[in-house]
């Protein structure tokens, strides 16, 4: 799960990592306020979760409250797009800090490498701009400092890492006190990805976080209860966000032919089927194991809420999940939704014969083989 920019500021915060102040707030009459107390010179940026807000007009400088208030409204409410984000994500709660003056922008990330077992610092004194711009012109710039998580991150190593990343002096030791916040910060929560771009660099010599992009595993979500909550703000696909309220492992694709499966390896084993019949699926939907009626009629209502598909592909195989259950999922959906879109389904395993023949007078087309069912969900869907 991805943090919006002033939740990721509040837990570095908590670490002892130098933030701006600010506030955020869902609140646009607010921020004139918010800004007084700031000051008035102060910087209101849009909460969304995309990278390059700034390029985007989701990041306002102003002189005054007044100012700010005026910027508030103009974003507020507003869809900003990327080129990652075509579709544009809206803006619903903006965060206002106080301007600092920066001399220098520099670049530090925390992740994982998973191949090394160590977790990587990057480290970059060419911040502020798009990082993969900078690591593709000019790959030398980024420093990469592996820190076993056994042994810890050693002093001289760090500073080894700096030197190598040309850190000027007067950002140097603060850099290496930074780091090694973000590393405890990241190990103690569980993190993915640590990232600041930039690292601000004071007209007066301070190194403070000028932007902060922290993610959780989401396996480790039961740990962040209140903000997982929440946590559907961090998809920016509404059938994911609501698949992942509902607790169904699916992933929003851009194709046409829904899938349904048990297992991941068999869901992926589906979608390849599809590719190879000519078709594109529109998902990936894992019901899991042992699922029951109730679950499997779930997930074919969270599959229909997606507009653009045109046939939906079942593939079962009945190992712990009894088929029969399965088949009686399907059928209640079916009841009580309205699927106008041609279903195949291949069912195999435990109670298939069952299944088969519950399913006989609806219109589920039964397939015995995965590719024949492929096939011809592909040739009824384009039909
Ligand atoms: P991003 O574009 O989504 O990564 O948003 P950032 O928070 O990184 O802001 C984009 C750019 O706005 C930064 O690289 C800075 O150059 C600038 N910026 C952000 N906050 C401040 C500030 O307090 N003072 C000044 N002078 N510039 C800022
Ligand atoms: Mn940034």
């Amino acid at each position: 799960m991805k943090f919006h920019e002033y939740q990721s500021k509040d837990l570095l915060e908590r670490y002892g990592v130098p933030v701006p102040k600010g506030k955020a707030t869902s609140d646009v009459n607010e921020v004139k306020a918010i800004a007084e107390e700031l000051g008035g010179k102060v910087v209101v940026k849009a909460q969304v979760l995309m990278g390059g807000r700034g390029k985007a007009g989701g990041v306002k400088l102003a002189s005054t409250s007044e100012e700010a208030a005026q910027h508030a409204k103009e974003m507020m409410g507003k869809k900003l797009k990327s080129i990652q984000n075509p579709d544009g994500l809206v803006v619903e709660k903006l965060l206002v800090v106080e301007q600092i003056t920066i001399a220098e922008e520099y670049y530090l990330s925390v992740l994982l490498d998973r191949a090394l077992q160590k977790l990587v610092v990057m480290i970059s004194i060419e911040g502020g701009m798009d990082i993969e711009e900078v690591a593709a012109k000019n790959p030398d710039a980024i420093v990469k400092l592996y820190v076993d998580p056994a042994w810890g991150l050693s002093d001289f190593e760090l500073r080894k890492a700096l030197t190598k990343a040309k850190m000027p002096k007067t950002a140097f030791n603060q850099m290496a006190v930074m780091i090694k916040k973000l590393v405890k910060a990241y190990t103690e929560n569980d993190a993915e990805l640590i990232e600041i771009n930039p690292v601000a660099l004071t007209e007066d010599g301070k190194v403070i976080a000028a932007d902060a992009k922290v993610s959780i595993d989401d396996n480790a979500l039961f740990r962040y209860k209140s903000l997982a909550e929440s946590a559907s703000d961090s998809f920016s696909d509404p059938i994911e966000a609501e698949a992942s309220n509902r607790g169904i492992a699916y992933v929003r694709l851009d194709g046409d032919i829904a899938v349904i499966g048990n297992g991941a390896g068999l869901v992926m084993c589906s979608m390849d089927e599809i590719k190879a019949a000519g078709g594109q699926p529109a998902n990936f939907l894992d019901v899991g194991g042992g699922a029951q009626a109730e679950q499997v009629k779930n997930c074919v209502d969270l599959i229909m809420m997606d507009k653009n598909i045109k046939g939906m592909f079942i593939n079962i195989f009945g190992g712990i999940t009894r088929c029969d259950e399965v088949a009686k999922g399907i059928i209640s959906a079916f009841d009580d939704l309205d699927v106008n879109i041609p279903v195949v389904a291949r069912i195999e395993g435990t109670a298939a014969e069952e299944a088969k023949e519950m399913l006989l007078n609806t219109k589920i087309v039964p397939e015995s083989t995965m590719q024949g069912a492929a096939a011809k969900i592909v040739e009824l869907s384009y039909r």
